[in-house]
């Protein structure tokens, strides 16, 4: 762990380091406030900062009230050391946001105890942050492909749809549903299931642009997202999707095992809500299964019809 010590008097500084790397600190120093607040603010900075109060250029509550206005998931931990040893100053001090303080000159064995005291702190605090990251990262993504969940792919339509109609140009949106995938479970089993649905994936991914969002709807569908794609180009870029799941038997451990898709489009200029074009590009993919199967159908009735339809 790295602490910052901001300190000015120079033998104070000196010993306090000495101090704390002989206790397997790294350390930091800064030698009036205005350096401290400067390196509080750099990336990475320390997360346990030893504070003197009393500092030429600004005091140490001043970096406290600094501090304590930004807004941050992991606040520095923060140990005031200070020479005022009356109640009101120590009073004053942890009011305005110390964690803790200790008065000089201070004891040894008590300043390393209130440093371990802050070490811990600071690492349930960065643990918590870390889970809470874990946790919105898990609230979007699939579980098995790790593309976007079902509630992340809507969301997306729905901000895509919004950004379309503020002249963000025609947006794409597919619906692929894997040929028989049914039938490939109940023969292989569903780790084989599982390990195709992750090639495909892997596959789409490849084959999208950018800019274009990937989402898992459910069991073996997908929803994908084009911005800015006219239908002819929509039409092009879906097949190519087909064409790449198709092309090549996915081997999985049960043996390579040839696999197709359908999938189905609708091109929105904005004016549709995000259900209504769902619906139509799942329409046009029932319409791909009842048409055979491995091919994209473009919904009729959303944008210009489908004169590129296979
Ligand atoms: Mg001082």
């Amino acid at each position: 762990m790295r602490i910052l010590i901001a300190e000015d008097d120079f033998t104070s500084r000196a010993m306090l380091t000495a101090t704390l790397r002989k206790w397997g600190f790294e350390t930091a120093a800064a030698q009036d406030g205005a350096e401290a607040w400067r390196m509080i603010r750099q990336p990475g900075a320390p997360k346990l900062i030893l504070l003197d109060w009393n500092m030429p250029e600004m005091d140490g509550l001043e970096v406290i009230r600094r501090m304590r206005a930004e807004e941050t998931e992991e606040p520095p931990y923060v140990i005031l050391l200070t020479s005022k040893g009356e109640k009101e100053s120590l009073v004053a001090g942890l009011n305005s946001g110390a964690n803790d303080y200790i008065v000089k000159p201070y004891d040894a064995e008590e300043l390393l105890a209130r440093i371990r005291v802050g070490q811990r702190m600071v690492e349930m605090q960065t643990g918590l942050a870390q889970a809470r990251r874990d946790l919105a990262y898990q609230a979007m993504h699939d579980v098995l492909t790790g593309v976007y969940n079902r509630r992340a792919i809507m969301e997306a339509l729905n901000r895509e749809i919004a950004r379309t109609g503020r002249g963000g140009g025609p947006l794409a949106v597919g619906v692929g549903d894997i040929d028989h995938f049914k039938l490939v479970n109940d023969r292989y089993g569903h780790a084989v299931g599982d390990e195709i649905l992750c090639a495909i994936v892997r596959r789409l991914e490849n084959g999208l642009r950018a800019y274009d969002l990937l989402g898992r709807w459910g069991g073996e569908e997908f929803l994908i997202l084009a911005p800015g794609c006219p239908v002819e180009e929509a039409y092009k870029l879906f097949d190519r999707l087909r064409a790449s799941i198709s092309a090549e038997p996915i081997p999985t451990k049960a043996g390579p095992i040839p696999v197709t898709i359908s999938l189905g489009v609708a091109v929105g200029d904005g004016s549709q809500a995000g259900a209504d074009l769902f619906a139509a590009a799942d329409a046009a993919v029932y319409r791909a299964k009842d048409e055979g199967r491995n091919r994209v159908c473009l919904s009729v009735g959303t944008g210009p019809t489908d004169a590129g339809a296979a």
